[in-house]
């Protein structure tokens, strides 16, 4: 069986014999043993980050960028091998897996910036004489934890900018799918990132206790459900590290009566059921306003019949499993919970089999109409192929059923009418809004963030937000010549 280790220091390294398996959510079997790392291999991960930052951080970020540049040539070289070990251990189809890589990409394209990116601001004669300037600099050794259902994608949304900033990084990926993190990690070293700069440690919430608890790391990106991400976010700043800790979501998606419904459907079906639901902008609720109700449903429920749920190794694959037995049952029960608050099962994804992959965890699409606010399916995230039809009479009362949520990932409108749309974009509380696009995912030089229970601290991730959080301003104040002999000043300078 094919062990999967933890990247330290530009090599494949464990201590522990602790282990867990990975499987091919396709299939149900096991393919490969990762190790859950131990205090030891955490304390070996650890000293490489810390050295190996010293000499990182007094590179130049033009020779930063060069290997960055170098980075994004070879990811282009492998990207069908990347997006090959994305779909075998997370089940999303091929071109999904690509697209995930490509999104990732861009984050390494946007930070072979750097060098402009970390300009700083000068100011002269601020006082008689004296000038100003601000700079930022790499905060240390910087540490990711991040999910199952991106396992190419979420990582680089952190590390590729931490990296550039002149930190040391150490990746703690999802240990449902770790091959990819070991993959990338090596074609970093290709690039020739020097080693122990990016590290990979496997494990579970061991490790991650032994992150936040540590004195030698100094920030925190996470990407999760949202009550580990508070978790995070609270232990984090207790231990005074600083920290983005990025939450769930239950994404609404408007579809105004003036809308282009075969626009909307089409938005509802790719961002519904695309990679089995479990993205965190996956549209789950769909708002019917006013009168298109019912033409708005049947269209949806055609569309979801015609889709092709196979393995990802169906090049016609429209949606692959569920990553684990055990996340089937939780989205099997949520359906039940639906039938049972009252909300109308119109097409139901349970017990879904596929010939020949009779132990894969695969659901159908699912979709229920007349859901409301006070129903468990429409106020938790399901995180699977699971669409709710809420029924709005009006446009208010859409908005509101938006912002009352508990979650404020991304949402969407979909209208016709520019004056609603300008209404929507400002009034809304959610951290991503799109206008006619169901999936508004924010290009690397932008930023990516929730509001409310979508995100805990301050800062977005990557776009200019990256580079702020994984870097430190500071301000110098100067004068010359150094001469002058005025005397103490017991005032506070003024010019
Ligand atoms: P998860 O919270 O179970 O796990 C995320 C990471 O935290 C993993 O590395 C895991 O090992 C670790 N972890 C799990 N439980 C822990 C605990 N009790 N203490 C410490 N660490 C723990 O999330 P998941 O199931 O891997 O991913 C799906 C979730 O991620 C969904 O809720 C989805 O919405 C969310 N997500 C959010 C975004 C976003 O940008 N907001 C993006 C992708 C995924």
């Amino acid at each position: 069986m094919r062990k999967i280790h933890n990247y330290i220091h530009g090599s494949a390294y464990s201590i522990s014999d602790k282990e867990m398996g990975v499987e091919d959510p396709s299939t149900g079997e096991e393919i490969a043993k990762v190790v859950l790392s131990s205090k030891e291999d955490f304390n070996k991960t650890l000293l490489s980050s810390k050295k190996s930052q010293i000499d990182w951080a007094n590179t130049t970020p033009l020779k930063r960028s060069r290997i960055l540049s170098n980075y994004k040539t070879i990811i282009e070289n492998n990207i069908s091998e990347l997006a090959s070990i994305v779909s075998q251990e997370h089940g999303k189809t091929l071109d999904d897996a690509k697209g995930s890589v490509i999104r990732g990409l861009e984050v390494v394209e946007f930070a072979c910036g750097i060098p402009h990116l970390l300009k700083g601001e000068f100011s002269q004669n601020v006082g008689t004489n004296i000038d100003s300037w601000s700079m930022r600099q790499p905060l240390g050794v910087c540490a990711g934890i991040t999910p199952f259902n991106f396992p190419a994608m979420v990582p680089m949304w952190m590390y590729p900018i931490a990296i550039a900033c002149g930190n040391s990084f150490i990746l703690k990926p999802s240990e449902k799918d770790p091959s990819c993190s070991i993959k990338l990690a090596e074609l970093f070293s290709e690039a020739g990132l020097p080693n122990g700069v990016f590290n990979v440690i496997q494990g579970d919430k061991e490790i991650v206790d032994l992150i936040l608890k540590s004195e030698d790391i100094a920030s925190v990106s996470f990407v999760g459900s949202t009550p580990v991400a508070k978790y995070i976010y609270e232990e984090s700043a207790k231990n005074g590290k600083r920290v983005q800790a990025l939450g769930g979501a239950k994404n609404h998606l408007v579809v105004m009566p003036d809308a282009n419904i075969d626009q909307a459907v089409d938005g509802i079906i790719g961002a519904g059921y695309g990679s089995a639901g479990e993205r965190c902008m996956a549209i789950s609720v769909a708002v019917a306003v006013g009168d298109i109700a019912d033409q708005l449903v049947n269209k949806i429920h055609s569309e979801a019949q015609k889709l092709k749920v196979a393995p990802w190794t169906d090049n016609e694959s429209d949606m692959g499993p569920v990553i684990s037995k055990e996340h089937k049952n939780k989205i099997e029960n949520y359906i039940e919970k639906g039938i049972a608050e009252g909300a109308k099962l119109i097409e139901d994804g349970r017990n879904y089999k596929i010939q020949g992959y009779e132990k894969g965890y695969f659901v159908g699409p699912t979709l229920f109409d007349n859901v409301t606010k006070d129903m468990i399916i429409y106020k938790e995230e399901i995180f699977g192929p699971v669409v709710c039809v809420v029924r709005a009479k009006n446009y208010d009362e859409a908005l509101k059923l938006v912002n009352d949520h508990a979650y404020g990932n991304g949402t969407s409108i979909y209208t016709s009418d520019g004056e609603i749309s300008r209404h929507f974009t400002t009034n809304t509380k959610i951290g991503m809004v799109g206008v006619n696009v169901p999936i508004p995912v924010p290009m690397a030089f932008h930023s990516f963030g929730g509001w409310k229970k979508s995100l805990f601290g301050d800062h977005a991730m990557h776009g200019k937000e990256g580079v702020n959080f994984y870097t430190k301003l500071k301000t110098v104040t100067s004068r010359w010549p150094g001469n002058i002999k005025s005397g103490p000043e017991f005032v506070i300078p003024t010019n």
